[in-house]
């Protein structure tokens, strides 16, 4: 965002009554006035009229924020904090000013390509070539269904390719850099999505897929706006599900399914209606909405290096929004973001359960001969 949009926007928060607040998870999380969306303005308001300097609480309080955008849903004026916060820890980052837990995980990207400390070389182990045929397509992974969420990258392959499409994976895929962009570390991000395009723009296929809205964000969105081109498109598996409604099958659940919008998915890049559509035709119409959806969905707690750095309070957020599906009588809350099944499932969330969009979508084919229609 450019200098001057910027100080239009906080100078037009300043003056706001502020009642955002009580949208934003992390004020739930922590009960104070500070984590909130028009304290993280103020803080750079301020240090743009010179009247205070980003000491180290404020640095903190920074970071303390999802980057979930809940906030500029309802913001008259439109003032967009995630991206004011992402702006100002890039800058914080160049001048090497951050919390020091970011150290670890930027050092493990570099090291070895993944946020989690794993081996490079066992990236791919989930995945077993099939004889392709059909349009080609390449998944990209992401690192959470590649090192932590094995059944979403197996059921996505499986899914694809009972789908008709011969799919591939890069042979060396790198983080997509979404944890990165997201804690002000941009530049390294742009190592990692140099890497990527070179391999994925040499790849044998038509398209990109992605389950991971961070990935998803990332491809489509980070990496054209800083000069890093993708030869071929990139598409959500939410989005290919879609186009393949009429040949998923539906299914007897036996219970009702609620879906959780990825903030990535949503708010950052506008697609509600695929998952639903899908999630619909496979339970045949047992979906039911949770009081915070779409637009509105609360995140769940685990974004822009939240989980990493404040853990009791990112679980604080997971929880609640478990609850949320439980207040509505689900039986399956499903997502479609391996990063938000990981937080959700890790949550207590017992009598649920929890699923990404390929695994219920998978789950549907084993149940189809229980259909009670
Ligand atoms: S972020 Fe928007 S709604 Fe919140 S205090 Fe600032 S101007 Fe008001
Ligand atoms: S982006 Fe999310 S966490 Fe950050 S201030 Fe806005 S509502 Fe709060």
């Amino acid at each position: 965002m450019d200098q001057a949009k910027t100080a239009e926007q906080l100078r037009l928060c300043a003056a706001c009554p502020k009642m955002c607040r009580h949208m934003c998870p992390t004020f739930l999380a922590w009960r104070s006035d500070s984590p909130t969306p028009h304290s993280r303005s103020l803080l750079v308001y301020q240090e743009m009229n010179g009247t205070r300097n980003l000491d180290e609480r404020a640095i903190e309080v920074l970071y303390q924020c999802l980057e979930c955008s809940q906030c500029l849903v309802w913001c008259l004026p439109q003032v967009d904090v995630a991206a004011i916060v992402e702006d100002t820890r890039t800058r914080l980052v160049e001048q090497q000013r951050y919390p020091q837990g970011l150290d670890k995980i930027s050092s493990m990207i570099a090291t070895n390509h993944n946020p989690f400390g794993e081996l490079h070389s066992k990236r791919s182990k989930w995945f077993t070539p099939a004889k392709n045929v059909g349009k080609k397509i390449v998944y990209f992974s992401g690192c959470t269904a590649a090192y932590r969420e094995n059944g979403i990258a197996q059921s996505t392959a499986s899914l694809l390719t009972k789908l008709g499409y011969g799919v591939s994976i890069m042979n060396d895929e790198w983080c997509c850099g979404s944890p990165l962009f997201r804690t002000g570390f941009r530049n390294q991000g742009l190592e990692e999505a140099r890497h990527n395009a070179d391999v994925l723009n040499k790849q044998d296929a038509q398209e990109i897929v992605v389950t991971c809205p961070g990935c998803y964000r990332a491809l489509s969105r980070d990496y054209p706006e800083n000069g890093v081109q993708l030869a071929r498109p990139v598409i959500h598996i939410s989005q290919l599900l879609e186009r393949h409604l009429d040949e998923l099958k539906t299914a007897d659940f036996g219970g009702l399914v609620t879906f959780h919008d990825p903030c990535h998915l949503g708010r950052h890049c506008g697609i509600y209606d695929p998952p639903r559509r899908v999630l619909n035709k496979i339970s045949g119409g047992k979906v039911v909405e949770m009081q915070r959806n779409r637009e509105n969905a609360m995140c769940c707690g685990n974004g822009a290096g939240m989980r990493m750095l404040f853990e009791e309070q990112a679980r604080v957020i997971g929880k609640a929004r478990v609850q949320q599906a439980r207040n509505v009588g689900a039986a399956y809350l499903v997502t479609s973001c391996p990063f938000c099944k990981n937080m959700l499932a890790s949550q207590d969330a017992e009598g649920l359960t929890v699923l990404d969009l390929p695994e219920i979508v998978m789950a549907s084919y084993h149940l189809h001969p229980k259909v009670k229609m």
